[in-house]
């Protein structure tokens, strides 16, 4: 029973560490009536009673007002009250001194922000507290603490959470997909709802039709190219019709180099002249 009871508690204690962000050390906020239990049966030192339970080294807080509560109870209460003293006090803000119960409940709020694990007797504070999310509750037996595994409202309210948390990346793979069906079809846009969205569409449109438009430009650069090379062509025609119409036709060139050709006859025949 023993071992079982120890890993349940285990359990508790990694629920909260991984899905409700507490860390080591741990913060006990101990409460007046689980102080004065404590002593009057001797768990003690709480400190290492408390490390042991939740297996990390812990920090024991309390508040003035519960202090002043311990200290209106009365002589039975010296010794719980001197060790309440011992431990670290937390701030509550209250400038006027509160009941123990109203001043734990502003302390730890409606999410237990700061991380307190909650040590009390009381099982009135108890149940109010298992509707607290992210709040782990600590009470005491005849002579052994004990730590409770998280309430159903506790176990749901981290379940939505993570739910909201998948939702929202549920909601981007839409978004992702519509991206993809307006890059496919950029006419079909009939389903307009979300501002964000439609102008990310329209980001992607204009997008692309920069694209295009670069495209197209290149292509009109890359079309040049082309008539440089049919010039060439045009100048390797005219360079090898000559080699193969020295036989065929070849009046022009013959002309030029009958000129030349009679040029230098002329020369020759005005030199022999
Ligand atoms: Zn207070």
């Amino acid at each position: 029973m023993r071992i079982k009871k120890r890993k349940r508690q285990n359990r508790a204690v990694k629920f909260y560490t991984a899905c409700c962000g507490f860390r080591k050390p741990f913060r006990v906020f101990c409460c007046g009536t689980f102080v004065h239990h404590l002593v009057d049966r001797r768990i003690t030192p709480a400190d290492h009673v408390l490390s042991q339970l939740l297996g990390s080294p812990v920090k024991l807080f309390t508040t003035r007002c519960i202090i002043a509560e311990l200290k209106r109870l009365g002589p039975s209460y010296t010794e719980a009250l001197d060790a309440a003293r011992s431990l670290v006090i937390a701030r509550c803000g209250h400038e006027e001194i509160k009941g123990g119960d109203a001043c734990i409940r502003d302390l730890i709020g409606k999410t237990n922000a700061e991380h307190f694990f909650l040590a009390t007797t009381d099982y009135g504070l108890r149940e109010k507290f298992r509707e607290v999310p992210n709040t782990p509750i600590i009470y005491a037996s005849e002579n052994a603490v004990m730590l409770e595994s998280p309430s159903a409202f506790q176990r749901s309210y981290v379940k939505n959470m993570e739910e909201k948390r998948s939702h929202l990346s549920s909601l981007e793979d839409k978004i992702l997909n519509r991206r993809k069906f307006n890059e496919e079809n950029s006419d079909t846009e009939k389903e307009g709802t979300e501002d964000q969205q439609t102008i990310k569409k329209k980001k992607v449109r204009k997008g692309l039709e920069v694209k295009d438009k670069v495209q197209f430009k290149r292509k009109r650069a890359k079309g040049p190219n082309p008539l440089s090379c049919l010039k060439k062509k045009k100048r390797e025609n005219t360079s090898t019709p000559p080699k193969d119409g020295n036989g065929n036709s070849g009046k022009k060139r013959n002309r030029k180099r009958t000129r030349s050709k009679s040029n230098k006859s002329k020369q020759a025949s005005q030199a022999e002249n």
